[in-house]
This record gives structure tokens, C-alpha cells and sequence, in this order.
């Protein structure tokens, strides 16, 4: 799963290390050796002729420090370079590294978008030691962005509720999700989003896990939860179809245990006895 690896620590002072991890990115593609998705060493680094703020410090991973760094769209990579999406990366590269890149990559798309402050639009300052940027003139303070999400499996006996979204481009079945409001507890946002997507009451919200998703800046907040009342009535604006799934029924294609979170909370409750998903094998399922 993308996940911090346990051997990375954060770094908001620099490190003089010959040869650091550098990650570039230009939006949210990451700049790689096209020949075999290495990332730029110092050469390639310098024939960028970056600013040096523009280099930010990001930690260190398996003892080596790691910096990124934007180009402004448009900006062509270092010879022998591509740029490419960080999701298309999924499996092409190191779980771990890519970890740290989606780390970067928050970092970097913070410090570019906060050059100016959002209050009266003075350039920026970069605060010593805090990830933060200031204002030198209003005193106007931002840190990188984070945006909790929630994502519910509803229970109800051996049956779990899955739907899919009408955006969807893996055409998953999956868990419901939503973004927090301003205001809202996370508890409280899984029981409205519940109510907007399909309309039933749930109880007992239960955690199951995290997972930073930096595409851009979200934090998934997992849970499960018990069905309370109501009949399924789905908000045909970002559902397109939603039904419990029982021990007896076919099983619908899942996201896979990999990199999401997503694929670990419908896999560890999968209804009674276990079923196999039919991107595993199992049996499809075929909406109507
Ligand atoms: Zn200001």
C-alpha cells in the first residue's frame, strides 16, 4: 500500500550529500531516465539551472537525502529524460520510492502554488526549520494542504454494500467515499455521505486505517460500518449502481490488494465464506 516507508524521516533542513534522490516534477509527472526510469543525477540537475529555492528539502530515505523540486509547465526535461504521471508509475517502480516521490510531490506542488500569499499577493518567504511559507508583509501563513477524505464498507449481516461510481474509469465496484466539509467530524461525514450516496442510516463507525493519497493532497480515512435503516436510493449524479453482496452472490470486480487502500478494506471484509473477486478468478458479476 502507499505508505511512508519506515526507513524515511522527514528533513525541512538540507543535507550536503554528494548523491541525493532528486524528484522533479513538472505538475504531476515526475521526471525519469527514459531508458529505464532512473531519476536525475547531478548532471541532469544541473542542466535544469533550477533556482536554488526552488530545491526543498523533503527527508532522508534509507540514509539517503531527498529533495524535489517544480519546473514551470511547459518546462522541457533533462536530456534523456521524460516526464511521467506519478500514477502511471504504479508498478513500474519501487513501492517504496514511489512513497516518498507521492511525498515529494505534495511538497513541491505546495511550495508552487504558495510563491505568493493568497491575502494580498506579496511573494512568499519559505519559514527556517517549519514547513511553512510566510508573508512578509501581512504575516498571512500557509502550510502544504491536506484534505481528509472518508471511505465506509457498510456491513449488514454477511453482506457488504459496494457501488459504483459513475466516474469511475477502473469501472470498480467499491467502498463509498467523500470528501470532508468545513466543520464536519469524520464520523460525521461518513454518516452524510451515506445518506447523500444511497441513502441509508449506518452505526457503529468503526476505524480501519489510512492512507495518504497525493493525487493531490488527500488523506484517506478507512472505515467500516454497521447498516441502521432505509432502502438503498443512490444519487444518480456519482452512483451508478449500488447493491449488498452477499456469501451467495457473484462477486463484482473489486480494486486490487495493491497500492490503495481501497482494495485492503473490501478484501479483509469480504462476505462469509470468502469469496475469490472475479478480477481474481473468481465468478463476474454483470450489472443489468
Ligand atoms: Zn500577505
Amino acid at each position: 500500500m502507499l505508505r511512508t516507508p519506515t526507513s524515511f524521516t522527514p528533513l525541512l533542513v538540507a543535507w550536503e550529500q554528494a548523491t541525493p534522490i532528486n524528484l522533479v516534477f513538472c505538475g504531476d509527472a515526475l521526471m525519469v531516465r527514459e531508458a529505464d526510469l532512473a531519476l536525475p543525477d547531478g548532471d541532469a540537475l544541473a542542466s535544469l539551472e533550477l533556482d536554488t529555492q526552488q530545491m526543498l528539502p523533503v527527508g532522508s530515505f534509507a540514509g539517503r537525502y531527498c529533495q524535489t523540486a517544480w519546473l514551470e509547465h511547459g518546462r522541457a526535461p533533462a536530456p534523456g529524460f521524460v516526464f511521467r504521471k506519478l500514477r502511471s508509475l504504479f508498478g513500474a517502480v519501487d513501492e517504496e520510492l514511489l512513497s516518498v516521490a507521492g511525498r515529494a510531490y505534495q511538497i513541491a506542488e505546495w511550495a508552487r502554488t504558495h510563491r505568493f500569499c493568497g491575502a494580498c499577493a506579496t511573494p512568499t518567504v519559505h519559514v527556517p526549520g517549519e514547513r511553512c511559507v510566510r508573508c512578509p508583509r501581512c504575516g498571512h501563513m500557509a502550510y502544504p494542504r491536506i484534505s481528509p477524505a472518508m471511505m465506509v464498507l457498510i456491513r449488514r449481516g454477511d453482506a457488504i454494500l459496494l457501488a459504483r461510481h459513475t466516474n469511475s474509469p477502473s469501472g470498480y465496484f467499491t467502498a463509498l467515499a467523500g470528501f470532508l466539509e468545513a466543520g464536519e467530524s469524520i464520523e460525521d461525514a461518513v454518516r452524510r455521505e451515506v445518506l447523500e450516496e444511497v441513502g441509508l442510516k449506518v452505526r457503529d463507525v468503526t476505524y480501519f486505517g489510512s492512507q495518504p493519497w497525493p493525487f493531490p493532497h488527500s488523506l484517506m480515512i478507512a472505515f467500516t460500518a454497521e447498516y441502521a435503516s432505509g432502502e438503498i436510493v443512490i444519487d444518480e449524479s456519482e452512483i451508478a449502481l449500488a447493491r449488498w453482496f452477499g456469501p451467495n452472490d457473484p462477486f463484482p470486480n473489486v480494486p486490487p490488494r495493491g497500492l490503495s487502500i481501497a482494495g485492503h478494506l473490501i478484501h479483509a471484509n469480504l462476505p462469509s465464506p470468502p469469496h475469490r473477486p472475479a478480477n481474481e478468478g473468481g465468478a463476474s458479476y454483470s450489472p443489468r
